[in-house]
């Protein structure tokens, strides 16, 4: 058994919540070192003294002061760095040996990349990070020898399905004997839902997942199947898979989280509740397997299991991705920065649920680059990163949203 040392990135979202509470089942095996948080400063404090972090990372000053006051009462304050900088340097501490990347967005983006550059364990839940930096990531987690386990629950699926000779790798080619990857989909809340009662859904229905309990991007994005469309470039650049040998079948029990099918028929599924706290926990303890809090499935309750394609006419933003993915990198950094703007105008009331397909399809018509220096450094994927988000804004204020 393997001690670690793990730094949580996102510490008070929904990822880095379960994390904590896999964590602190096994205070033989874990320690926590760092907690980082964005707005929640009460809950990173409550966070960082039941976990006795060593030091937690905040956006700004002003974060730092409600971070102090929240610990009011509290024994020994941990250290506090703050800022973007100071949260990419944290990733990469010495004084930890894993890394969970748990930031939603591109925001992500640079601290995973940095803990993948130090060689750490990195559980990678932040997909958008391989979307915008596919190839800059892995050739970073290839040169620093850094262990790459996907926490994604389908990925997490895929990997389990796979040989591998006990350690993560980040593969140059797909697996031998591998012919497809099938990544499972619920389908979300607006499965069955009349495809004209769709622009006025509201937040909280696109938030109301059927089988998962997640935070609010990456539940819209459920709803809308971005995050499918997401997961399948996580899914080509993690396992090296060309976008033709990746399927999406919707399966609205969420129990079967992916299949990897091989060359001779053989099919290979991964089976579990719908509980972040199962990849969380095979990711921190690989390739051991430990108890995650999780009640045991109960495959007579299910019954039956559905399997169906999904209908692009009702999930167009499944279909912009394997566009997106075909059309090269640059592509994909503009589908997700249209992506993150308009599930962030739509969660806000300002965007019907319809202008999000509507904006992330309007944004990738643009020229965006498929090879060249942009796409080869962090910067340059920041700066189109950038120029997406600013084309993205002005397609909404075209829509008359501000
Ligand atoms: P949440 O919205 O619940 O949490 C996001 C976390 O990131 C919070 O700790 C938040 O801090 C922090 N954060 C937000 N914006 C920034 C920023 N600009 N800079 C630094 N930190 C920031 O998201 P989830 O936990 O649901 O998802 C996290 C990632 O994991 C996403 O990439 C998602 O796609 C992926 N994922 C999530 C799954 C799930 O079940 N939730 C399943 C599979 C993948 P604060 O709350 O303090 O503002
Ligand atoms: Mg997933």
């Amino acid at each position: 058994m393997s001690f670690r040392t793990v730094t949580v990135l996102g510490a008070t979202g929904s990822i880095g919540v379960s994390t904590l509470d896999v964590i602190a089942r096994h205070p033989q095996r874990y320690r926590v070192h760092a907690l980082s948080a964005h707005s929640r400063m009460e809950q990173l404090a409550a966070q960082a003294a039941a976990s006795q972090a060593a030091v937690v990372v905040v956006p700004d000053d002003a974060a730092r002061a409600r971070f102090a006051a929240a610990w009011q009462g509290r024994a020994r304050l941990p250290e506090i760095r703050v800022g973007a900088q100071a949260l990419a340097d944290t990733a990469a501490d010495s004084a930890s040996d894993t890394v969970m990347a748990a930031i939603v967005g591109a925001a992500g983006l640079p601290s995973a990349l940095a803990a993948a550059q130090a060689g750490k364990r990195v559980l990678l839940a932040n997909k958008e990070a391989l979307v915008v930096a596919g190839r800059l990531f892995m050739d970073a987690v290839r040169r620093s020898g850094a262990e790459l386990l996907p926490i994604d629950s389908e990925h997490n699926a895929i990997f389990q399905c796979l040989p591998h000779a006990g350690r993560a790798s980040a593969p140059a080619a797909p697996a031998p004997g591998v012919r497809r990857l099938l990544l499972t989909a619920s389908g979300g809340p607006f499965r069955i839902r009349p495809l004209g009662e769709l622009a006025g859904v509201t937040p909280e229905q696109a938030c109301a997942h059927p089988n998962w309990s997640m935070g609010r991007k990456i539940s819209v994005d459920s709803a809308t199947m971005l995050n499918k469309g997401l997961e399948v470039i996580e899914a080509h650049w993690l396992f090296a898979m060309p976008a033709e040998r990746i399927e999406v079948l919707i399966h609205p029990q969420s129990v079967v989280h992916s299949m990897v099918e091989y060359e001779d028929g053989s099919v290979l599924a991964q089976l579990g509740q719908p509980d972040m706290r199962t990849p969380i926990a095979y990711g921190l303890a690989f390739p051991e397997r430990t108890p995650a809090g999780v009640s045991p499935l109960d495959l007579a309750r299910h019954g039956r299991l559905d399997f169906e394609t999904p209908d692009l006419a009702r999930f167009p933003c499944l279909r912009l991705a394997f566009e997106a993915l075909r059309a090269g990198q640059g592509a994909c950094v503009a589908l997700n920065a249209a992506n993150e703007i308009a599930v962030e105008a739509f969660l806000r009331g300002a965007a019907p649920y319809t202008a999000i397909a509507a904006i992330i399809e309007s944004v990738l018509a643009g020229d965006w680059p498929r090879a060249g220096d942009a796409l080869g450094s962090l910067d340059g994927l920041l700066d189109l990163d950038a120029q997406a988000r600013e084309r993205a804004r002005e397609t909404l204020a075209r829509l008359g949203v501000t």
